[in-house]
């Protein structure tokens, strides 16, 4: 096997493997590094997004909804199915063939574009050098025209409450359970705090959730987040705000967490706790000293808005840089990293990156919040929709949430598109597309919707900002 390429990618991820397929497309000669193994020892591609993050993620909160809708609202649609049983490890099972089709597909897709998957470990050396350390064998030197930097990010540990991989576990931890905690500890109300606390307490845990913070999802538009707590909390989510764990220990049963808010110091205890606080960039043994590639105080490798290092040819990637830590946003800087390398025109719409939350209500969102324009000072009209008075909701018995548009007040061009509700992330594509077309709110109001459908609601929401809503009143 040849050690020159045209370039070399770090990391089978969602940055990677796209960043990798493009290249070959583009006609380069590509290599790509990955290190993730399956518990059999073969090369897994895919990252921590097929691996141990979205999708099994997604496969279990599909299955954990459709065990609580057969539990508990089957009944409202006449429909008596008797006792339902969990059955959790063909549960788990499920997930894990989800998993494994899709991370054989990367492979596929590898070898129908001829792109060389390496398993194993990479590090760059100076002279845009990759050190290849195989599972087995021999470290060997790979030369490359252009290094792609996509190792992703590693989940964040409490240093008073370390991972034992039992009762303490990570995300990853969190998705490969095999019974159902009596009570289970989240710390951490972000994305994959709420996703997994959903999870497991629709599969009948008890579910608290501290997060140190005082606001409920400060990332999300404050409406959209009061919607969602009040939705989630109502499904049994025990949400504790301003409320940072100190520190933990096994107990007999457990583990016993401490935590403090504004009332003291408080002792809860648990079957099990998911530490889910965050995740930092991950470039352990990546970097050699002399590749001149620098890292910033965060830890991400920094790079410029084309995602090109301080090195030259040297380019990063995903959840290792700066940005949201989110696949699409890595795949989509891998295209362009690709592209421009091919010579070709490469560029990421940073303003115009959807993100969701997967729970039930989805939470989706695009572009600013009703705060962000506010600091901004930008004038700012806003119409909103409840799902309440959506056919297709209410048909779904899913009528809970809103849809919110805000729109420039003078030139009414579309600054953000905010979603609490059913199907939430496939609905927030119409405003993603509407946005990257610099559309106005205008023309969602132009546009026709199906009827009855959700998008409906998008439709709503936009006409309500100039308050000229149908099926709203005005106000
Ligand atoms: P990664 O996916 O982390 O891939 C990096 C790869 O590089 C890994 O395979 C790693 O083993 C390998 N690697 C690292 N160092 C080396 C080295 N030196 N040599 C060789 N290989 C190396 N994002 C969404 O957009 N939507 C979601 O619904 C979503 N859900 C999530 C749910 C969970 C539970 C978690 C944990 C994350 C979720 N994310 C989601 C985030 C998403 O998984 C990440 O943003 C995404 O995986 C980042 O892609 P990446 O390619 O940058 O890195
Ligand atoms: P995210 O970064 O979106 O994954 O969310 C992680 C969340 O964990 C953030 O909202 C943090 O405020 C929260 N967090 C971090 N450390 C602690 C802690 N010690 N106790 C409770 N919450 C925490």
């Amino acid at each position: 096997m040849s050690s020159k390429f045209d370039v070399v990618v770090i990391g089978g991820g969602p940055a990677g493997y796209v960043a990798a397929i493009r290249a070959a497309q583009n006609g380069l000669a590509t290599a790509c590094i990955d290190a993730w193994r399956t518990a059999a020892g073969e090369l897994s591609l895919g990252g921590t997004c097929l691996n141990a993050g979205c999708i099994p993620s997604k496969a279990l909160l599909e299955s954990s909804e459709i065990y609580h809708r057969a539990c508990h609202e089957l009944g409202a649609h006449g429909i008596d199915a008797g006792e339902v049983r969990l059955d959790l490890a063909r549960m788990q099972a499920r997930k894990a063939a989800i998993v494994a089709r899709l991370c054989g597909g990367i492979q596929g897709l590898f070898r129908a574009n001829a792109v060389t998957a390496l398993a194993g470990h990479g590090a760059l050396l100076p002279g845009n050098k990759v050190r290849f350390t195989p599972h087995q064998g021999e470290a060997r030197l790979l030369e490359a025209d252009h290094v792609i930097l996509a190792t992703g990010s590693q989940p964040i540990e409490l240093p008073s409450l370390p991972f034992d991989g039992e009762r303490i576990v990570d995300s990853a931890g969190a998705l490969e359970l095999d019974a159902v905690p009596h009570r289970l500890g989240v710390i951490g109300a972000g994305v994959i705090g709420l996703e997994l606390g959903s999870v497991w307490r629709r599969l009948g845990a008890e579910v608290t959730v501290l997060e140190a913070l005082d606001q409920f999802l400060p990332m999300a538009d404050a409406q959209i987040a009061r919607e969602a707590e009040r939705q989630l909390r109502r499904q049994g989510l025990d949400i504790h705000l301003g409320a940072r764990v100190q520190s933990g220990e096994r107990s007999a049963g457990g583990v016993r967490l401490r935590y403090e808010d504004r009332q003291g110091s408080h002792e809860l205890e648990v079957d099990r706790v998911v530490v889910a606080v965050g995740r930092r960039p991950h470039t352990a043994g990546l970097l050699d000293p002399l590749s001149g590639v620098v890292t910033d105080a965060r830890g991400c490798i920094e790079v410029d808005a084309h995602c090109r290092t301080s090195a030259a040819n040297v380019w990063a990637i995903g959840d290792v840089v700066r940005g949201p830590m989110l696949a699409h946003k890595g795949s989509e800087e891998g295209v362009m990293v690709a592209d421009l390398i091919a010579g070709r025109y490469g560029h990421v719409n940073y303003a115009v990156i959807p993100s969701v939350i997967y729970t039930t209500p989805e939470i989706a969102w695009v572009g600013r919040s009703e705060a962000e324009l506010v600091a901004d000072g930008v004038a700012f009209k806003a119409g909103t929709f409840n799902f309440a008075a959506s056919g297709r909701a209410l048909a779904m018995d899913q009528a809970a949430g809103i849809v919110k548009v805000l729109a420039d007040a003078a030139s009414d061009e579309l600054l953000g598109v905010h979603v609490c509700g059913p199907m939430a992330g496939e609905l927030i594509a119409e405003a993603v597309v509407a946005m990257e077309f610099q559309g106005t709110a205008e023309d969602l109001q132009r546009t026709i919707h199906a009827h009855p459908t959700l998008a409906e609601a998008v439709h709503e929401a936009a006409l309500a900002a100039d308050r000229r809503a149908i099926h709203a009143i005005n106000r």
